[in-house]
């Protein structure tokens, strides 16, 4: 193990960070040592998938190789700590004390961690061992946590259209020399949900997969060892789902652009028994890795719709979530401070059912996507934000429940991902003072609940299902239909002054008192048989 400068920084790259060009790389200079780290606390204090921790962990000794063969003859030294190495602690805090003992750096420095958590920790212990800490902004983001903060401060709702029409402005992607929107529109959602008929999707172009190289079979050795219990599967072929390098992850842009872009748009918000990929891009684990560069990836889809080979609903939608959501969100978290995570605005306290760890329910949709989930670590926007998602929230699981659940079990998962979009999105959770009346959610002003029927239009899941979307009472009522009605029922005085609920409140209103009492009875009863109460 590297073991040489005494006087060097203590250069701290966590494994969300594997940019080459981060200012924090680029900057390493004669006598720092890097210290990367592999430990049993970040794939346990949420449980993690195996193939997300399998994923990260292999992404990180391929970058600490690269880093060793660019930095090593420049007197910069990689201090890489594997999952098995004989003394390891198991966390990060106790591992960069380890090595600020053994190395006695002159400061800490780092690039901004993704997650409240360790940015405090990191804070902490540089404190303790009573050494100077560098926190280097994250460039690969293109709106810093500063600017969003201007734009944000002041406004009682964040609306990422507003924000989305500003990103378009500064970089200039599918603008008009006149500074229109290319087409006319600014968003073109609505043209985005087609539904596949009764036919199905037909022959899907299958993604691309990656040969487990020696490092990531090694890799799989040590998680099959040191963390035997993780949730999720992982199959024993020859080959691994997702990108590790950036030249895999080079490759599997190149495939979506190819293969999948052109009909991303219209089936953007489609599902279909067995197809949990569809048309979707799959780039968002080496995004959130940063192996690559959001930029990169819009300039390779505009250039495909430049080309004529993909059309401007696909480009706008991706290009849409690439500067749009993915910066509001990243923007929110920060913003909101670290007791965002820990909102629940309407009080939602049940427990998460065991069966989103083994997808073994009756329900056919939730077993369908939890299953996807179980069996790759990813799904798409839809089956998280309107099967399993919409579960959660229907159903009043505890938000923290459920965004540690979509944080650990999905390969793209990373704090400030996933609880703007879990916590926020999903479970309506985020409500702060100072939103305006009747608005009780931040990233929503509306909560994102619907009922069998939006399922059955979305996807095939309802014909193989022994319930029936349409229905709301009896043996065959469709467990997304009574939980959808007794929601409202149960919420009606939180949304009362949202005029966007008006509509839907008043078809509550319209009910019997005894069609109401036989919802909320059978919403509770439901609760209890799935486990949530
Ligand atoms: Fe899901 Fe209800 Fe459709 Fe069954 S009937 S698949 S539970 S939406």
């Amino acid at each position: 193990m590297a073991k040489k400068s005494e006087n060097g920084r203590l250069a701290v790259v966590f494994g969300d960070q594997l940019d080459p060009d981060a200012a924090l790389i680029k900057g390493l200079r004669k006598g720092d040592n890097v210290l990367m780290m592999e430990v049993v606390e970040e794939s346990q204090h949420v449980p993690s998938h195996i193939q997300r921790t399998v994923m990260f962990l292999s992404a990180m000794r391929h970058f600490a190789a690269d880093l060793r063969d660019t930095h090593q003859d420049k007197g910069v030294e990689v201090r890489y700590i594997e999952l098995d190495a004989k003394g390891n602690t198991g966390s990060f805090a106790t591992e960069i004390e380890r090595a600020a003992k053994d190395l006695k750096p002159s400061s800490i420095v780092c690039t901004e961690p993704g997650e409240w958590r360790v940015l405090e920790m990191i804070e902490d212990v540089a404190d303790s061992l009573k050494l100077e800490l560098e926190v280097l902004p994250d460039e690969h983001f293109m709106t810093t946590r500063e600017e969003f903060a201007k734009w944000a401060d002041g406004r009682k709702s964040l609306t990422m259209e507003y924000f989305y029409r500003e990103q378009r402005k500064k970089t200039g992607y599918l603008m008009t020399k006149k500074g229109d929107p290319v087409g006319g529109d600014w968003n073109l959602d609505k043209e985005n949900r087609e539904t596949f008929g009764k036919d199905g999707p037909g022959k899907v172009p299958a993604p691309k997969r990656f040969p487990m190289d020696d490092i990531t079979k090694a890799v799989v050795n040590a998680v099959r060892k040191k963390l035997p219990d993780l949730p999720g599967e992982l199959d024993d072929t020859e080959d691994f789902r997702w990108p590790v390098t950036r030249k895999e992850a080079l490759a599997a842009l190149k495939d979506f652009i190819k293969n999948r872009l052109e009909k991303f748009g219209p089936f953007e918000d489609a599902m279909w028994t067995g197809e949990p990929v569809l048309y979707h891009s799959l780039i968002s684990p080496a995004i959130n890795l940063k192996l690559l560069n959001p930029r990169e990836c819009c300039e390779k889809a505009l250039a495909a719709y430049n080309e004529g080979d993909a059309p401007l609903q696909s480009v706008e939608g991706f290009v849409r979530q690439l500067i749009g959501w993915r910066e509001f969100i990243r923007g929110v978290y920060w913003f909101e401070g670290p007791g965002y995570g820990k909102r629940n605005s309407l009080e939602a306290g049940g427990k998460l059912p065991e069966f989103y760890w083994t997808g073994e329910i009756d329900m056919a949709c939730l077993r369908e996507t939890i299953g996807q989930v179980l069996e790759t670590g990813h799904n798409h926007h839809i089956p998280r934000l309107m099967v399993m998602g919409n579960f959660a929230l229907l159903a009043g699981v505890h938000p923290r429940a459920i965004t540690d659940w979509y944080l650990g079990m999905f390969v793209d998962g990373i704090d400030w991902v996933t609880t703007p979009n879990t916590l926020g999105m999903v479970m309506h959770a985020d409500g702060r003072d100072g939103l305006g009346k009747g608005v009780t959610g931040l990233v929503g002003t509306k909560p994102y609940a619907a009922s069998g029927q939006y399922i059955k239009r979305m996807s095939n899941f309802c014909t193989n299902c022994r319930y029936d979307p349409g229905k709301k009472t009896g043996d065959e009522a469709c467990p997304f239909s009574v939980l959808y009605w007794d929601f409202l029922i149960r919420h009606q005085d939180d949304f009362k002054d949202n005029q966007r609920m008006a509509m839907i409140l008043k078809n509550v209103d319209r009910m019997k008192p005894e069609q109401r009492a036989e919802l909320t009875r059978d919403g509770k009863r439901l609760r209890k048989e799935l486990g949530i109460e």
